[in-house]
């Protein structure tokens, strides 16, 4: 990854990829504390277009708000920097990473000279999963590890040392033969993927955990509007495990996963086995959408050139 050809945002100046270092004793490094966002831009009629680039820029301000972080730069200044990045490296379908982090002024947990320094990457990252995958469904599994309490990190925030619990997750699902982890949280009800959220079909309507201790996705945030859009009733409420055993679909949604279905869970087949008809809607709505195929919110793609 780092031995590439290309040019990252690098503190207000496009580096060189090979060039784009920093410190061993990098704060972040050592303690986690860092946001970071994940945002896609995909090809349109209309050139590279970044999806809801206000809304992740907005998302990785309030991260750093809630960590106590101040990002050196404007908003404005970060999304001009995310276009520059898909335009200088000459993209048309990518994934862009903005994140800040503290530097190397200090070390320790009580460094009180540390500079946030801002970056963002952006490089060709078609599908996160096969295609198969966004057609029949994936299998997962529900982790052993349990979702961070809301009071251990802060949920909202979309920071570094939050993903030790979306890794070790993953990585458990993936040594079971499984593609994904489902997480609960303390209370043991449904929290939300190593990085995405879930919704279940049951009887036509739609069902999403509440805004706990799951990200604020705005993938999540696309459905509900498509859901309502489609006239399909939603309901945000607490869901437990066995409520996906026994819901008709469901599926998993994120910038990096898109909409994702899921077709099997703890070795019980969800509904039918494949993507159901519900998701294949919304998964349309999505793709169709973020590839500028649709009228309706224009304002959720900016475009790059
Ligand atoms: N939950 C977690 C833990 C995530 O990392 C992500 C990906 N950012 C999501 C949910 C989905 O968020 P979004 O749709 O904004 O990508």
């Amino acid at each position: 990854m780092a031995d590439r050809d290309g040019l990252i945002w690098f503190d207000g100046e496009m580096v060189p990829w090979r060039e784009a270092k920093t410190h061993v004793l990098t704060h972040t490094l050592h303690y986690g504390l860092g946001v970071f966002e994940g945002v896609r831009a995909y090809h349109t009629d209309r050139g590279p277009c970044i999806f809801r680039l206000q809304e992740h820029t907005d998302r990785l301000y309030r991260s750093a708000h809630i960590l106590g972080m101040k990002i050196p730069f404007s908003k404005e200044e970060l999304i001009a920097a995310q276009k520059a990045a898909v335009k200088e490296n000459k993209l048309d379908n990518a994934y862009l990473r903005p994140m800040c982090f503290y530097g190397s002024e200090g070390m320790g947990l009580r460094a009180d000279n540390l500079k946030v320094h801002t970056i963002v990457a952006a490089w060709e990252w078609p599908s996160y999963m096969s295609p198969e995958a966004l057609e029949h469904g994936i299998k997962i599994r529900t982790s052993s590890y349990t979702r961070h309490h809301v009071n251990i990190t802060m949920c909202k925030a979309k920071a570094n040392g939050n993903y030790i619990n979306s890794m070790l997750a993953l990585k458990e699902a993936q040594d079971c033969g499984c593609e994904e982890a489902l997480l609960l949280d303390n209370e043991g009800y449904v929290a939300e993927g190593s990085g995405e959220n879930i919704f279940l079909v049951k009887n036509g309507k739609l069902f999403t955990p509440e805004l706990t201790s799951c990200l604020e996705g705005i993938t999540r945030d696309s459905i509900l509007q498509f859901a309502a859009e489609l006239g399909v009733e939603v309901i945000e409420k607490r869901i437990t495990r066995d409520e996906v055993y026994v819901a008709d679909e469901a599926f998993f949604t994120g910038t990096a996963a898109e909409v994702l279905p899921i077709r099997m869970h703890d070795n019980r087949i969800i509904g039918k086995g494949d993507r159901g008809p519900i998701t294949t809607k919304l998964q349309q709505m999505y793709f169709d959408q973020v590839t500028g195929k649709r009228d309706a919110n224009p304002e959720w793609l900016t475009p790059v050139l």
